[in-house]
């Protein structure tokens, strides 16, 4: 199992994740918050030929997700896995006649598992302020890659389900005194902070420090925030909460991604 980033921030989102089951390689795109020509030059420089990807999985609706999922899978012809809110919040799929294959994402008590290929997929659903918003960990029998953005806080839902990972992508989205010195207005700083916002450094540490790391050899800081965030601050704050040193950590830039890394 292995793992990189399009690019990750409010303007523009996308990961990709390849597992090798037996002969077949299955590898899925989750969001797509970049137009379609931008993405395509994206998944170049990863070295990844678009006609091999074999679905595109949605988190929610906010349009650094969904931008070019539409587009991207009409293209090429890939099914879009999402839940049925993020459908219908979207409205990228009304009225269209020959959309995309849509598969529903049905979750039980805020799970659900989806198996594409053979690769194990969970959806986990997380407070954040969209209609129906889900996060994903991804298990080939060997590795196990938790991706977890777009949360204001950390559930025990959450907490429960991000266990025993071999890697965790984690959104490190603010620094909370940065965001509080910010020219953004005071309704968009309460909502970046609240409950159903986004994850601060601090947050994401104390998921980092909560959960079993036995096999955790891979953390990448994701969704950092421009303007109220820096790489160093993020860094920082995940490796004291956990005596680790900041260079162990790895960041998604919004601009450059991150190169495939293996999810052990
Ligand atoms: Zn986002
Ligand atoms: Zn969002």
């Amino acid at each position: 199992l292995r793992f990189a980033s399009l690019g990750s921030g409010s303007e523009g989102n996308g990961l990709l994740v390849e597992a090798q089951v037996g002969d077949t390689t299955v590898r899925v795109l989750v969001d797509c918050g970049f137009g379609r020509k931008d993405c395509l030059m994206r998944l170049g420089a990863l070295g990844v030929d678009p006609a091999s990807l074999s679905a595109i999985l949605v988190t929610h609706e906010h349009s650094d997700h969904v931008g070019g999922v539409a587009t991207l899978a009409r293209h090429l012809g890939l099914p879009v896995y999402l839940t049925r809110g993020t459908a219908i919040a979207s409205g990228l799929f009304a009225g269209v006649q020959k959309g995309p294959e849509l598969r529903f994402i049905e979750t039980q008590e805020g799970t659900a598992t989806i198996e594409l290929m053979g690769l194990q997929i969970e959806a986990v659903t997380v407070p954040h302020d969209a209609r129906e918003p889900v996060q994903f960990v991804f298990d080939d029998g060997h590795s196990r890659l938790g991706v977890l953005t777009d949360l204001g806080h950390v559930s025990r839902h959450v907490e429960k389900a991000y266990q025993n990972l071999t890697a965790l992508v984690l959104e490190c989205n603010h620094d909370p005194a940065m965001l509080a010195r910010s020219e953004y207005p005071a309704m968009l700083k309460r909502r970046i902070s609240g409950d159903y916002g986004h994850l601060s450094n601090a947050s994401a540490a104390q998921l980092l420090a909560g959960v079993d790391r036995s096999r955790l050899g891979v953390v990448v800081a994701a969704h950092l925030s421009r303007q109220n965030n820096t790489e160093d601050l993020a860094r920082s704050t995940l490796a004291e909460a956990i005596g680790a040193s900041s260079k162990e950590f790895w960041v998604a830039d919004q601009d450059a991604g991150l190169e495939w890394l293996p999810a052990r």
